[in-house]
């Protein structure tokens, strides 16, 4: 596992961290017997995990909302203000990202192709601005290289259409692909977020870290976790 952290205003922290096979797969199909100590041995507190489903719903965990009326809600976003909770995103390619502003408010956010044409970032950055944040910042988390990810016909068309011609990539058996850093860059530039850091490691390439559906056909998960310490 992998961690980085940023200061917040009033004393607190935004803590990420990326977690490798090293750490367990984190699937949340997983009997949840066996994920309780895997989290907790990584993060010992309330993991607000979501089921992913390659849209723009969001999540809010409010002040007072009980947080098992939430999670594992059908949504690719989860924010919250609360300090006594851990944001996770799961992917195997796909990019995951936290967001934060200095006011205290943080997300961990899923986007896959599909989720990125439905603009689940600007939804994120949406919801947290509805809740006061100023400034956003961002972290990323691992996701498939452009050398990696063959992509094309109609789904490539309508990302170009979404954003721009950029996002065409080359692989590196030369067939056309999709550079889904690029789109999060796209993204995070016309929400407003600056991008401060992240993982720039390909998790098709790096299969001896990361687990890849699309490389190797994998069903185990990695996480990017982010939280507040007071
Ligand atoms: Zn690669």
């Amino acid at each position: 596992m992998q961690t980085w952290s940023a200061p917040l205003g009033a004393d607190r922290r935004v803590r990420v961290a990326i977690t490798d096979r090293h750490d367990g797969d984190l699937c949340v199909d997983l009997d949840p017997g066996e994920l309780a100590p895997r989290r907790a041995a990584l993060i010992d507190r309330p993991w607000l995990w979501l089921r992913q489903v390659h849209g723009a719903e969001v999540v809010v965990l409010g002040p007072d909302d009980p947080l098992d009326e939430v999670v594992g809600r059908a949504a690719d976003a989860a924010v919250t203000t609360r300090s006594d909770v851990v944001l996770a995103a799961h992917s195997a390619d796909c990019a995951t990202l936290a967001l934060w502003s200095a006011e205290g408010h943080v997300a961990a956010v899923h986007a896959g192709w599909r989720g990125l044409r439905s603009g689940v970032i600007a939804a994120a950055a949406r919801s947290m601005r509805a809740l006061g944040a100023g400034a956003l910042q961002a972290y990323t988390g691992p996701s498939i290289g452009p050398e990696c990810y063959e992509f094309g016909g109609e789904e490539l068309d309508s990302m170009v259409a979404a954003f721009d011609d950029s996002i065409i990539a080359v692989t590196s058996s030369g067939a056309v692909g999709l550079d889904v850093r690029a789109v999060v860059a796209i993204e995070l530039r016309r929400n407003g977020i600056e991008h401060v850091g992240g993982s720039d490691a390909c998790t098709a390439c790096r299969g001896e870290l990361f687990w890849s559906h699309r490389a190797r056909m994998d069903t185990g998960r990695q996480a990017l976790l982010c939280w507040i310490e007071p």
